[in-house]
């Protein structure tokens, strides 16, 4: 079976075709781009723009890539929320209009649940605590009875959002995340910053606000290092938690901000000493791709998951905790 995805929630605009073979994801293409701007920060119209202009030229080059054409695929699915409402419209039109002309089975995915079915199967992890942290999104979920839950999650804005508001406030451009990783390892002196855990939950808006009032009164390296020091090990202490009370051997670590080598090594190091495995799937599986919708797609398909076209509204704040599990 052929999928074709469509990624458009944030800031990426991708499709992806995949197939399966065996349980086993094959990537045919994944072709994507992103808006990065030199200020920082995202405006949605624009989001929306920029991915209407990508649509096709991103669409013929992935049917290139894969060499196939659309009348081969089997099934088009979209990421139909959660997402930036402006943006997610983009790739459902898309989606829709193909579907329509070429008579295709259309299904809209949820974003989240994407990331962690694409990160399972190209990192081979089976049961795990997934740690999903992006711009918008920083949760703590582990599958149980029927649907992904979500154990532990920011009560305020993202992992990726902080860095990226942080950076910006330091006069980075947008993305930010590579540029304060690097200064990390350049192992600063602490600067004491909120941290801010209440029961498994995360708030990063605090620890935002104080870090830019040091901005100009303590070295930045410092401050970088400080920031990015609590965030990360907020995050490690909630994930640890939710190993310790599910009791499940494994810890994904997916999301774009799973690229931050910082935040691998402090997780690697609390799995290391409870014994526990830990997978990160190779990067273009982490960051917001068509591999997403396109590998969730296909799965939930083969188990008889089928919409009508009403049904594929964007819904811009759809949860990874309201999407029945029928494909495990
Ligand atoms: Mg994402």
């Amino acid at each position: 079976m052929i999928c074709l995805g469509i990624e458009s929630s944030a800031h990426t605009f991708g499709i992806s075709i995949v197939s399966d073979s065996d349980g086993k994801c094959n990537i045919l293409a994944n072709e994507r781009h992103s808006v990065t701007t030199k200020e920082g920060g995202l405006i949605p119209r624009e989001l929306a723009v920029h991915h209407q202009e990508y649509a096709k030229p991103i669409l013929e080059s992935a049917l290139k890539k894969a060499g196939v054409k659309l009348e081969d695929i089997d099934v088009i699915s979209f990421s139909q929320g959660p997402g930036i409402a402006p943006a997610l419209q983009a790739g459902a039109i898309t989606a829709r209009v193909l579907a329509l002309k070429y008579g295709k089975p259309l299904l809209g995915v949820n974003h989240c649940v994407g990331h962690i079915e694409i990160g399972k199967a190209l990192s081979g992890s089976r049961d795990p605590i997934v740690v999903y942290v992006s711009g918008a999104n920083t949760q703590i979920i582990g599958y149980e009875a029927g649907k992904y839950r979500v154990y532990g999650e920011t009560l305020d804005i993202g992992l990726g959002n902080l860095l990226d508001s942080f950076g910006r406030a330091l006069g980075m451009g947008f993305p930010a995340g590579p540029t304060l990783d690097k200064i990390y390892f350049e192992k600063k002196n602490y600067v004491p910053l909120p941290y801010t855990v209440k029961g498994m939950d995360l708030a990063f808006a605090g620890l935002q606000t104080a870090a830019e009032q040091k901005i100009g009164k303590v070295p930045k390296e410092d401050l970088v290092y400080s920031l990015l020091h609590n965030a990360f090990a907020m995050v490690t202490e909630v994930s640890e938690r939710a190993l310790a009370h599910t009791e499940k051997t494994g810890l994904l670590l997916t999301g774009g901000v799973a690229a931050s080598k910082a935040l691998r090594e402090m997780l690697q190091r609390m799995c290391d000493a409870r014994g526990c495995k830990f997978f990160v799937p190779p990067f273009e599986a982490c960051v917001d791709s068509g591999l997403l919708p396109a590998w969730l797609g296909l799965i939930e398909h083969k188990a008889g998951v089928r919409m009508k076209l009403e049904d594929t509204a964007v819904n811009q704040r759809q949860r990874t905790d309201q999407v029945q599990v029928t494909w495990a």
